[in-house]
């Protein structure tokens, strides 16, 4: 039999007709420059050209070649670090208004879908047990919700899962009711159309080489001439380049790599998924699939490698890892293969705010569908001088470490440890 080809494209971006803009003549002077077309970027360009500030959105490659197009388009309550992380840390009061962020971006997003066509479904989502000990902390963590953070959950036993999964993998787990899904693609176009739409510029296929501060503001140095900005924006996330070695040392780029399966029929992927939820597990090495927009294939994504690598060399792994949830999967061909950056922090929290000037918004952690167009409006508004955009991520440093400067020497044998973890169950 010939081995069929895989296409390293997001199964997304198929028959998407993405716009291209590179010949657009570029302004010599603009009040905002936001670098990076993704979802942040462009959820902050809609705010400042409705504001009336002449806008203009640079990305490097295609418009949203980063994450924004490459996603699982899942969508959580997405604060990493628990309440009683955050409090031992910072305080009860602090602690709770990061969490509220996390609601308030499920919240935003919820709010935007009506306004927006991006594919929006109240899915909900399912989170697996990995081990009886992992789903005895989850029914703890669900009776003892903090007051005020509560999300509407269930406990679903191993006798029930099937209800949820056809797989005997996990050991019970938690449907979160508030989760829901996106297809990735229709919500970055549907940003672009309404950042441009209030009357912002967005031109692909033009990298930022430096931004250098003026009396002015700032210069901005691209791979079409410079332009000045009275404001800049660093919307790069997983992307952040050596343009800004303040901020490359502050994120970790994390390959995320994702599969699509054939087409399996509506009816099979009804049959191993009756309620098309959002699936992860309570493993370190985090995985997650759901169906795909259509409701005809799985996706199905996680860290495969220990160190970055090519997607489709990541096959083999992905396969084995849906296999062994799935082993009904096993003779169903792989169709797409893809990888994206995603940002890590230091922290496990995003950040936003303004360093030497210029302002960024960043380090959702994997988890900026929600996070990026509510953190995205949050700093234009920042840069409107409007107090809406004050955010309690606003009171935080971001934290960086001692020899890093953007290249994460420590990410295999830390991978290699996590798998350790969960191979042996703790
Ligand atoms: C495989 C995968 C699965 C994911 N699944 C989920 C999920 O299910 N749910 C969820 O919540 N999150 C998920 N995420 C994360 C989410 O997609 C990101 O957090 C989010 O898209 C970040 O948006 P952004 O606009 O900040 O960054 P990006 O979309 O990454 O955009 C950054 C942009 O900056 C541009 N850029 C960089 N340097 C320059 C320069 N010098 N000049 C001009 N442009 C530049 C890049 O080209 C890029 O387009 C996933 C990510 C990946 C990779």
């Amino acid at each position: 039999m010939m081995p069929h080809k895989i296409s390293s494209t997001p199964l997304w971006m198929d028959g998407a007709a993405m716009p291209q803009s590179f010949d657009q003549a570029l302004p010599a002077q603009v009040d905002v420059l936001v670098i990076g077309a993704g979802y942040t970027g462009l959820a902050a360009a809609h705010e400042t050209a409705a504001a009336g500030r002449s806008t203009l959105v640079l990305d490097a490659g295609a418009i949203g070649a980063g994450c924004s197009s490459r996603n699982g388009g899942q969508v959580a309550y997405s604060i990493k670090p628990t309440y009683e992380e955050l409090k031992a840390k910072h305080g009860a009061d602090l602690a709770f208004r990061i969490c509220r962020e996390g609601l308030d971006a499920v919240a935003y997003l919820r709010s935007l879908a009506v306004q927006i066509d991006c594919g929006w479904r109240e899915s909900g989502g399912f989170c697996g047990a990995h081990t009886p000990r992992h789903f005895r902390q989850m029914v703890r963590d669900a009776e003892s919700q903090p007051r005020g953070l509560e999300q509407r959950i269930s406990i679903v036993s191993k006798a029930q899962q099937h209800e949820e999964i056809a797989s005997d993998f996990y050991h019970g787990g938690s449907v979160y009711h508030d989760d829901a899904s996106v297809d990735p693609t229709r919500m970055l176009l549907a940003l672009l159309r309404r950042a441009q739409g209030s009357g912002a510029t967005v031109v692909d296929l033009c990298p930022v080489t430096a931004v250098q501060s003026s009396a002015d503001g700032f210069e901005v140095l691209t791979s079409r001439g410079t332009i000045r900005a009275r404001q800049v924006l660093l919307a790069t996330n997983g992307y952040s380049g050596p343009l800004s070695p303040w901020h490359r040392r502050r994120v970790i780029p994390i390959g995320s790599y994702q599969i699509a399966t054939e087409p399996l029929g509506a009816a099979r992927i009804r049959s191993l998924l009756p309620h098309a939820r959002n699936m992860a597990d309570s493993r370190r090495v985090v995985v997650y699939f759901r169906p795909s927009p259509d409701g005809e294939r799985i996706i199905f994504g996680g860290r495969a490698a220990l160190a970055e690598t090519d997607p489709l060399a990541c096959v083999p792994r992905l396969r084995q890892m849906m296999d062994r949830i799935f082993p009904q999967l096993q003779a169903v061909r792989i169709t797409h293969a893809w990888v994206g950056w995603v940002a890590y922090t230091f922290d496990t929290l995003p950040h936003l705010g303004c360093h030497d000037g210029m302002h960024y918004s960043m380090g959702y952690c994997g988890q900026g569908v929600p996070m990026a167009p509510y953190f995205g409006r949050r700093i234009a508004q920042q840069m409107l001088g409007l107090k809406e955009g004050r955010s309690a991520l606003d009171e935080l440093q971001f934290p960086s470490r001692p020899y890093y400067h953007g290249k994460p020497w420590f990410l295999a044998p830390s991978v290699f440890a996590y798998r350790m973890i969960d191979a042996v169950g703790l």
